[in-house]
This record gives C-alpha cells, structure tokens and sequence, in this order.
C-alpha cells in the first residue's frame, strides 16, 4: 500500500479489536492517503464508540458504514452506500476481518455453532466480496500500472493458523476450535478459488494470519502473544509490499509464509 497511490479501504468488523486498530493506523500514520470505509454492524451501540470517535476525528478520512456480514441486505445496502461515495466507482483494497470464533471440539460443537461460523467466516466474506466485487474491478482496470498490489486492487481475508490443516496436530490440542478452524480453512479455500477467477481482471487474493493477539477473541492480557497494535503494523507492512507473486499466499503478519 503505496501511500501515495492507496486511495480506498473497505474493512469489516472495525468496531473493536484488529479491524478498530487497522483504522487507526491508516489514517494516523502521517503519511497516509487513503479513505476507509469501516464497517460495523452496530454503529450506534456502545461498543461502537470508540471507532464513531475515532471517525469524528478524521471525518474526512473515514466513513462508518453499517455492515452486518450475515445479511445479504445489510451488505448489499453498504456496497451502494460505499458505492456512491468512491471515487470513479474504484474499491482498491477490501479487507475481510470480521469474524467468529465458538470454541469446542467435534463433541461439544453444536450446529449453531457450525452454522454460526459458517455464516459469519466463510459467507460473509463471499457476500462482501460478490458485492464489492465491481468496484474491485474498476479499480484494477483503471490502474496504469502492471502488476498487482494492495494499492491497485485487493482482497486480504483475515484467517488464522487454526485454520491450517498441515498444524492441526499441533493447534488442535493446544487451542480447540473446531467449527472455526473448519470455516477458517474453507475461508483460505475461497481465497484460493478466487485467485484462479480472478488473476485475468488483476485482483489479488491473500490469507493473512494476525499472530495470536489480545482482543475479546484472542483473549486476556495474559494468554495471548501480542497486542493489537503490533499485530497490526505487521499486516499493514506485510500488505504494503504484497505483488503479483503473493497472489494466493497464506502468510503471517510478520511475512512469514504458511502451511495450508
Ligand atoms: P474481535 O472478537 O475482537 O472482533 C471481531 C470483530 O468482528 C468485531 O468488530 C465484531 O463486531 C465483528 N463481527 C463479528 N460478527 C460480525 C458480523 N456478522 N458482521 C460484521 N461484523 C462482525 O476479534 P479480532 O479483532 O481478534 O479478530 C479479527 C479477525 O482476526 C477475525 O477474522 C479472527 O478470526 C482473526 N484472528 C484473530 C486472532 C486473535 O488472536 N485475536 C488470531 C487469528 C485470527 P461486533 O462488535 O458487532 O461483534
């Protein structure tokens, strides 16, 4: 993400945790110069807060859009929104983050929580994408430039490690969470369908691990390895210099390439 050329953002789920601190450091790094598009499913809830004040503060740079990742109107609605807002029509990076995580192992996993991941992981990410899509596409065709990256048009898909199914053995035991390392694994095949559809209109699709960090999913102070901020100027650099030959690669935030 040159600064200089990375003109729009959508990132879902930017309310709190990862999504809220990717805001953040877009628009406070001085050099930025970039609109973000935050969605947020609740945006008048209290727990909203922090990202409306945040919006307030830099109501030129960006725009909360309500966008619930498991209704297709709520979806549909924020593409129009965001839409008619975006210059020349052009969406050059989408970052799908929001997310679920219902822990249990195959015996204490319910079908809601099998349906719930499904829904929230792996839907939500194909009706944001399906949506955007044609803002995707304008933008990697209006783009001068050969080659692919995160400035000209992109789509990075948060997952994790537990979705890779090389280091279940060793994530399994160590962290069980069935119904979200299914859908988490079913997201990074998404990814890698779209790669294969979409490489001819210059759209680039990349898996990005955040680490295991400190949020209400990654859990307490303690536990987890590093804080959101950290996890976070990791993904931004690791997407800065992401080109054509990324294209469908699973790596992590410090740029270290992954086992499916
Ligand atoms: P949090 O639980 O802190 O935040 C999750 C975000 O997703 C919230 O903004 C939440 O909004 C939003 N969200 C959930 N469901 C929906 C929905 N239906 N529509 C729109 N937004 C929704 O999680 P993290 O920030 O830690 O995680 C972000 C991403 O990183 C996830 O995809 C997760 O799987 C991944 N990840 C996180 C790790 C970690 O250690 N934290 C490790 C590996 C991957 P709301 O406030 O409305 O619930």
């Amino acid at each position: 993400m040159d600064a200089n050329k990375l003109q729009s953002i959508l990132i879902t789920g930017a309310n709190r945790g990862l999504g809220l601190e990717m805001v953040k450091q877009l628009v406070e790094s001085g050099s930025a110069n970039c609109h973000v598009y935050a969605g947020c499913r609740d945006p008048d809830a209290s727990k909203s807060k922090p990202l409306q004040e945040l919006a307030k503060k830099h109501s030129k740079v960006i725009t909360v859009v309500k966008l619930d990742v498991t209704n297709p109107t709520s979806v549909s609605d924020a593409a129009k929104k965001v839409g008619a807002h975006l210059e020349g029509g052009r969406l050059n990076l989408l970052v799908n983050n929001a997310g679920i995580l219902p822990r249990g192992t195959l015996q204490t996993t319910t079908e809601q929580d099998m349906q719930s991941s499904f829904d929230t992981n792996v839907m939500g990410p194909l009706r944001v994408i399906k949506e955007f899509l044609p803002y995707l596409c304008k933008a990697a065709k209006s783009c001068p430039q050969p080659g692919m990256s995160c400035s000209k048009a992109a789509v990075i898909n948060i997952s994790t490690l537990l979705g890779s199914i090389t280091k279940i053995p060793e994530t399994y035991n160590f962290y069980p969470a069935f119904a979200y390392s299914i859908s988490k694994a079913s997201l990074n095949m998404l990814n890698q369908c779209s790669v294969n559809e979409f490489q001819k209109e210059g759209i680039m699709f990349v898996v990005l691990h955040p680490g295991w960090v400190r949020t209400d999913m990654g859990g307490p102070e303690a536990s987890a390895d590093i804080d959101a901020s950290e996890s976070v100027q990791g993904l931004l650099k690791v997407m800065r210099t992401l080109t054509e030959k990324q294209n469908g690669a699973f790596l992590d935030y410090k740029g270290n390439l992954l086992p499916w």
